[in-house]
């Protein structure tokens, strides 16, 4: 059998299987894995004189031991090896720690070569190994080692799979991209990652690695991708004229970036295949009015639709959006969630309806997945903050229908990063702009003993009809802390207004329809100020309230403060936001200090990215970022969109298949997917 870089390592000559169960745990399977196990570092071995060295640089010292070295122990188990090395007429003390036994290598009077850290200003150096003479490679990797394995043994593999393979790697990256990219060819790559002889070479190494293994990642997804679109889906045809009529009775003109992701959407729904499209825009920027425009095209070809919310609060004002907007053209909106479950008939009478298309566009919570849920015609699925679901229940939601048209909305900017790589099976739809006459909220960052400022700029502010937010301090851990809380807060603003304005108290122990209450009044301003937890988070929708205080703020991470700010600035009124936190940790002044410099929803994602680490970013409901060996998807992003283009182009050229520089592509992904891998 042809040899191939999928063979197991045991077909390695000198991997055993007591070898190959280690390099198992290293997560190394086959040559492949191997070769592509590339050091995290190198080690610059070559000699330097002592002046070109820097201040705590890592260096090879040569010179003459110039005295006994002797080993000192301190402690129970710790100890240390000295001893003075003369280096070109200068003595430096030389120390080794935990190394005894480096001791029968250091002779009186013989000449030297040793690795560590040199110290300067002391004329010192920390010793980290010793070099042996007619050491070879003065550049050289070093490994990821685990009990069994050390990291030389690891070096050692890699060259015998080097030795033994290297003929056989072949390129998947094709020709003209690489040529474009200036990318090395793979056999290079994977000679000079492991065996560079300067820091330069094993640099241009690593920018091909990173390519060609976002390229690999992404060329699987694209595929994926493919050929999901080339599955059979519905063809809504809709009735333009009448879209265009809905569009123009709108109380306002769309922003352009609105146009342009209604165009994108309506280009999928027409279509005969599955639109699987994610909608991204921060808030505020007008995602609802786009939603409410692909579902009326849905009814206007005889489809069914549904929005699902994550919160009953959401889903109830959506439907009431949504009604406004459709009463006039005689569509009911009906709306299903947990509490008109309660209400047997009435539940019992929607779902009549929907199975049988007397009801066409329905909203609701998670209980419109449930098993009796039955729609005759489900043409388009939405869902809102689309990351609050798990991906069951989206799953649940679209097999209510027969491949329907996918429209995912999120709040949540997702930074290029996460996009591309959780999401990159999606299309996306980006609204990049607020509708005009949006003033920027301004945000100030206050001290808690600055609290009393803030409170006297909103007393102003109400007088003059504003109403306001106060968030009370988050309790994570406990629901009746953070009840407790924001009764706290509630009682203490009363204290201090005494009766000038009216406060109402909005938090999750509430149930359903007291939440509703408590909102309607502050939408009719019977309050001036709502006091609440943070389930005013997701959505709500007050255009006069324009004064958001977050006490605590330092308690909350940077999306949940972005979404909370969100709150205000949805109207004409200037809005406010104040942070009322002192923060102890560098990582809280960090995110108030973001919060203040920017509004764009984008930026702000980025810089939690960046603060938190994806994991953290997407939550738990997300299955996380794939791993990569080599690229870093945050820091190498030019490199991941340049990939990703260049993957989804190249695979959906007409003649992909057919073109000879595709081919080893093409057995790669060919290969993975009879493994059963899972690309993304
Ligand atoms: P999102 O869902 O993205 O947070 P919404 O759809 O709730 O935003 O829109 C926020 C507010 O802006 C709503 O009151 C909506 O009526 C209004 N709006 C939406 N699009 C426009 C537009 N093009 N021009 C003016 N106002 C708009
Ligand atoms: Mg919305």
């Amino acid at each position: 059998m042809a040899r191939s870089l999928n063979d197991p390592v045991t077909m390695l000559k000198g991997v055993g299987p007591k070898k190959a169960v280690a390099l198992n745990k290293l997560g190394i399977s086959t040559v492949d894995d191997l070769l592509t196990d590339y050091p995290f570092r190198y080690d610059d071995l070559a000699v330097k004189d002592l002046s070109e060295i820097s201040e705590q640089e890592k260096v090879t010292l040569k010179g003459t031991v110039a005295s006994e070295p002797t080993v000192i122990r301190f402690g129970r188990r710790r100890n240390r090896l000295n001893f003075r090395l003369l280096v070109e007429h200068q003595v430096i003390m030389v120390t080794f720690f935990n190394q005894p036994y480096l001791k029968s290598k250091v002779q009186l009077g013989a000449s030297l070569a040793v690795y560590g850290r040199y110290n300067a200003k002391r004329q010192s150096f920390t010793g980290m190994k010793i070099i042996p003479v007619g050491q070879q490679n003065d550049f050289k990797g070093v490994y990821r080692a685990s009990k069994e394995l050390k990291a030389n043994q690891v070096q050692k593999l890699v060259e015998l799979a080097y030795d033994q393979y290297h003929d056989v790697i072949r390129d998947l990256v094709p020709l003209s991209l690489r040529n474009r990219y200036r990318l090395e060819p793979r056999q290079q790559i994977i000679h000079d990652m492991h065996f560079p002889t300067s820091k330069k070479q094993a640099d241009l190494a690593r920018r091909s690695a990173i390519f060609e293994e976002f390229f690999r990642f992404q060329a699987g997804l694209q595929m994926l991708k493919k050929e999901d679109r080339q599955n059979q889906g519905i063809a809504i045809n809709y009735d333009n004229q009448k879209l265009k009529q809905f569009i123009g009775r709108l109380p306002f003109e769309l922003t352009n970036a609105q146009k342009r992701v209604v165009n994108e959407i309506c280009r999928n729904m027409r279509e005969p295949l599955k639109m699987n499209r994610l909608l991204q825009g921060d808030v505020g920027s007008g995602k609802t009015i786009v939603a409410a425009i692909a579902m009326y095209a849905a009814v206007t070809a005889g489809f069914q639709t549904a929005l699902m919310a994550p919160t009953e609060i959401l889903a109830q004002q959506h439907a009431e959006k949504l009604s406004k907007l459709f009463a006039p053209l005689g569509i009911n909106v009906g709306l299903m969630t947990g509490t008109t479950v309660s209400k047997v008939t009435a539940r019992r009478e929607m779902l009549k309806h929907l199975a049988n298309n007397d009801l066409q566009i329905v909203v609701g919570t998670h209980a419109l997945i449930q098993d009796d849920v039955v729609f005759k015609n489900l043409g388009l699925v939405i869902t809102d903050e689309q990351h609050r679901f798990g991906v069951n229940q989206r799953k649940k939601l679209r097999e209510k229908g027969h491949n329907p048209d996918v429209l995912a909305m999120t709040a949540t900017p997702i930074p290029r990063t996460l996009a591309i790589t959780t999401y990159g099976e999606m299309d996306v739809s980006i609204i990049d702009e607020l509708p005009q006459g949006r003033q920027p909220i301004e945000t100030t960052w206050l001290r808690k003993k600055q609290t009393n400022d803030a409170l006297k700029f909103m007393e102003r502010q109400l007088n003059d009809g504003a109403q306001a937010y106060v968030v009370s301090p988050l309790i994570e851990e406990s629901e009746m802390l953070d009840l407790q809380n924001a009764e706290e807060v509630y009682q203490k603003l009363q204290d201090y207004f005494n009766g000038r304005f009216k406060i109402g108290l909005l938090h999750g122990r509430l149930k359903p329809d007291e939440k509703e209450m408590v909102m309607q009044k502050f939408k009719d301003h019977e309050y001036d100020i709502l006091v609440s937890t943070t389930v005013v988070e997701v959505g709500v929708d007050v255009p006069n309230a324009s004064i958001m205080m977050i006490l605590d703020a330092d308690r909350f991470g940077l999306a949940q403060l972005h979404q909370l700010r969100g709150r205000v600035g949805r109207g004409e009124r200037k809005s406010y936001c104040f942070l009322i936190a002192d923060p102890n940790s560098d990582y809280g002044k960090e995110r108030m200090k973001t919060m203040v410099s920017t509004t764009d929803g984008f930026v702000i994602a980025q810089r939690d990215l960046e603060l938190r680490g994806p994991g953290d970013v997407l939550g738990t409901a997300q299955a996380g970022l794939p791993e990569f060996k080599v690229g870093d998807p945050v820091a190498d992003l030019k490199i991941l969109q340049i990939a990703q283009e260049e993957a989804h182009r190249i695979i959906n050229e007409p003649d992909f298949e057919t073109r000879e520089e595709n081919q080893e592509l093409i057995r790669y992904l060919n290969h993975h997917r009879n493994q059963g891998d899972n690309l993304d």
